[in-house]
C-alpha cells in the first residue's frame, strides 16, 4: 500500500479536520457525509466528495470512520460495501462494547481493523496535531504510518484492535474530570459572590493549572460555547465511560455525577445539541434559576 487512497466516512467537525490535514499531507482523499453539504464544503481542498458511501470507498485501500458513534458506524461501514481485506480506520469514539461490536462486523465482513480513536478537539484535528491511539495488526504500523502522521503529533500503538477504545476511555475518563470540576470552580466562585476569573488567575501556571480547564473556563466566563467538542456528544462519552468502569468492575460514582450534571445540562439549554461541552456549566445553575 504506497500512496494509499483514504475515504473519509464523517465529515463532521473531527472528520473535516481530519480531511484538512490529510490533505496538506497530499494524500488522496475521498468523501461522504450524510450531510452531504458538509463534505462538499471541503472539496476545495482537493478532496472529492461522493453522494453514498459506497462511491466513496470504491478504490480506496483505507475506509476511515469518523462518525457519533458505534452505530453509526457499523450502519455506514455496511452500506460502504468495501472489498475484503480492505483496512477499516475506526476513529470514532464508541467505547469498549462499541468497540467489540465492531471488531465482530469488520470479521464478518473481512475488513482489517485498526481501531483508532483519537485525542484532541477540532483545532488539533485541523492542524494535524492529534494523539492517534491505534490499536490493531502490527503488519498495519508502517503503512498507515504517514496517514497517522498526517493527522496526529504523535501516535500510541496500545495493542490488538480494540486497545485504542479501551485507552480512550481513561483518557475521556480525565477529559470529563476537568471540563465537571472546571464548571463547578467556576459556578462555586460565582455562588460565593467572587469573580471566578480570580479562580483561574489563582492557579494560573502552577501544578493544578490545565491548558484545557482554561479554554473550557474561557467559554464559561463568557458565556459563549462555540462547538469544539459538542455537549451531546461528550455525554455520550461520559455515558461510554460509565458502562467501562462497570465492565471493569471500578465504582461509577464520580463519572454517574458527571453524567447527571451534563443531563441536568442538557434539559436545561434550549438547543443543547449547537453547544460546546463548556455549556455543562448550566448543569451546576441554582435550582429555580
Ligand atoms: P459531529 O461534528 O457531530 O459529527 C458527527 C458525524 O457523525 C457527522 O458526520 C454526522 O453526520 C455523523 N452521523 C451521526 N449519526 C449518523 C448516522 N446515524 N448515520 C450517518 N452519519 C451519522 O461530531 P465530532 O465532534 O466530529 O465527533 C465525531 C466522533 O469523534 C465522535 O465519536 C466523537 O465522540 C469523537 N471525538 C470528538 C472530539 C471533539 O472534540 N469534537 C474529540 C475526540 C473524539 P451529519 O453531519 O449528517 O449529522
Amino acid at each position: 500500500m504506497t500512496n494509499p487512497v483514504v475515504a473519509v466516512l464523517g465529515t463532521g467537525v473531527m472528520g473535516a479536520g481530519m480531511v484538512q490535514s490529510l490533505r496538506r499531507a497530499e494524500v488522496p482523499v475521498r468523501m461522504w457525509n450524510r450531510n452531504g453539504d458538509k463534505a462538499r464544503a471541503l472539496t476545495g481542498t482537493g478532496a472529492q466528495a461522493f453522494d453514498s458511501p459506497a462511491e466513496a470507498v470504491a478504490g480506496a485501500d483505507v475506509v476511515l470512520t469518523m462518525l457519533f458513534d458505534a452505530d453509526a458506524a457499523i450502519e455506514v461501514v455496511r452500506q460502504a460495501q468495501a472489498p475484503a481485506g480492505t483496512v477499516w480506520l475506526q476513529c470514532s469514539t464508541v467505547g469498549v462494547a462499541g468497540a467489540d461490536r465492531i471488531a465482530e462486523v469488520a470479521e464478518e465482513l473481512g475488513l482489517v481493523l485498526v481501531d483508532c480513536p483519537v485525542l484532541g478537539t477540532r483545532q488539533p484535528a485541523e492542524q494535524g496535531q492529534l494523539v492517534m491511539l491505534a490499536s490493531g495488526p502490527d503488519e498495519q504500523r508502517e503503512p498507515l504510518a504517514p496517514l497517522l502522521d498526517a493527522m496526529g503529533r504523535r501516535t500510541v500503538w496500545a495493542g490488538e484492535a480494540g486497545a485504542g477504545s479501551r485507552l480512550k476511555m481513561a483518557c475521556n475518563a480525565w477529559l470529563v474530570s476537568i471540563s465537571v470540576g472546571t464548571a463547578q470552580s467556576v459556578a462555586l466562585a460565582r455562588g460565593l459572590g467572587v469573580d471566578p476569573q480570580l479562580f483561574l488567575d489563582a492557579v494560573d501556571g502552577g501544578p493544578m493549572d490545565t491548558p484545557y480547564a482554561k479554554l473550557k473556563a474561557g467559554n464559561m466566563l463568557a458565556g459563549e460555547h462555540p462547538v469544539s467538542f459538542g455537549l451531546t456528544g461528550a455525554t455520550k462519552d461520559a455515558r461510554l465511560i460509565r458502562s467501562a468502569l462497570q465492565l471493569a468492575g471500578v465504582p461509577d460514582l464520580f463519572d454517574a455525577a458527571a453524567v447527571a450534571v451534563m443531563e441536568r445540562a442538557i434539559e436545561r439549554l434550549p438547543d443543547p445539541g449547537a453547544v460546546d461541552l463548556s455549556a455543562l456549566i448550566e448543569g451546576f445553575a441554582p435550582d429555580g434559576d
